[in-house]
């Protein structure tokens, strides 16, 4: 790690089992963005804690989630990889950020209610720009009557503002959805600015990936718990094998040239697959043979369920490893803490700096 690369800051709420969609479209480039940054990687349980209050199930989902980074390579050499509460610096900045975040500002934040959307009732489905606000509202007022919408929640970011701010981030790699949080970690950390004059805070800046992939779920959206379509990361061979069995395909009769672009097979066999092994895959699609060139016969027939058994055997060698390892982790928790606590004392030391200087220029220390 050296000081001159510029520092990313990338949160993981520790929620449920990871899928080949969080796998693909998170874990995988922020270790790749690991390799040309500073890069400092939190576990964030006090985010989950806004929705999760079953203590034995908080605990089991971070570290499932620290052992699935590791067990898919994080260096924690490279990487300074700590769970947000080892770091109470960061509940002091959430105040003093607390003390300069407008409401209106949270108030028109739409995550803190969609977060809880599945607990509102039926909301209007229309996707008209009138009609989300309209959800939005609905969804809030339930909520709010039934007293699901914690403080914590509306205020969710104020605390991720002072995660970034905390470490002096440069960038910070978010999804399209997330660059609203984003703009106001950076419009907090201005007035802040503004008020003490000077950089007190670093504002950082946005890395929204534009060309971000959706990962296709079984039946073809957006794989996602919500629709209950997903690949499950670490499944052994046999369940595995039958969840990908289970993608949703259409009737195609077997050695018929089958449709490609866009479909969920062939797709997920991409994001895994070698080049070559993809452009195989796809010489069969559009040939109906396994073999284009080997003629014929009904054994060279090629069909979904041919297609299916290529992806299956692509994710199975290239999750074999990580599986193993992260069985490993897990019953080895004393390893896995000893890991957080290094990770911790690193992030503290730059947590700690910043700090000081927040509260130097606030008037709350010399
Ligand atoms: P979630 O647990 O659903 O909040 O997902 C955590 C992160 O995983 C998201 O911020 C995305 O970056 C990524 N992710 C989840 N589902 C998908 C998907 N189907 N395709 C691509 N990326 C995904």
């Amino acid at each position: 790690m050296t000081s001159a690369r510029p520092r990313s800051l990338t949160g993981i709420k520790p929620t449920g089992t990871p899928h080949i969609g969080n796998y693909l479209g998170a874990i995988r480039p922020a270790l790749e963005l690991a390799k040309t940054h500073d890069s400092f990687l939190f576990i964030a349980d006090l985010h989950a804690l806004t929705t999760q209050h079953d203590p034995k199930r908080l605990r089991e989902e971070t570290y499932a989630v620290a052992c699935t980074w590791l067990a898919l390579g994080l260096d924690t050499k490279e990487v300074v990889f700590y769970r947000q509460s080892d770091v109470p610096e960061v509940t002091m900045l959430a105040w003093v950020l607390a003390c300069f975040t407008p409401m209106g500002l949270l108030l028109r934040g739409h995550s803190a209610y969609e977060e809880l959307a599945g607990e509102a009732p039926a909301a209007p489905v229309d996707e008209s720009l009138s009609e989300v606000a309209k959800k939005r509202a609905a969804i809030r007022e339930v909520l709010e009557a039934t007293g699901a919408l914690s403080h914590g929640i509306v205020s969710y970011p104020v605390l991720m503002a002072a995660d970034i701010l905390l470490y002096d981030a440069d960038v910070v790699p978010v999804g399209k959805d997330q660059k609203q949080h984003l703009e106001i970690t950076q419009e907090i950390a201005r007035k802040v600015n503004n008020a003490y004059g000077g950089e007190v805070l670093r504002v950082p800046k946005a890395a929204i990936r534009e060309d971000v992939m959706t990962v296709p779920g079984l039946d073809g959206r957006k794989m996602s718990k919500s629709y209950d379509n997903t690949i499950e990361l670490f499944l052994e061979p046999k369940p595995l094998r039958k969840r990908v069995m289970q993608i949703t395909t259409d009737s195609t009769t077997l050695g018929a040239p089958l449709h490609h672009a866009g479909e969920t097979v062939f797709e997920l066999h991409k994001l895994f697959a070698a080049p070559e092994r993809s452009a195989a895959l796809l010489a069969s699609y559009q040939s109906g043979r396994k073999d284009p060139a080997s003629g014929d016969a009904p054994e060279n027939l090629f069909g979904w369920g041919h297609g299916k058994q290529a992806l299956y055997e692509v994710i199975e060698e290239s999750l074999r490893a990580p599986r193993a390892e992260y069985q490993r982790l897990m019953n080895d928790r004393g390893h896995v803490d000893a890991l957080l606590a290094e990770g911790a004392e690193r992030a503290r030391t730059v947590a700690q700096g910043v700090l000081a200087r927040v509260m130097s220029a606030t008037g709350l220390r010399i």
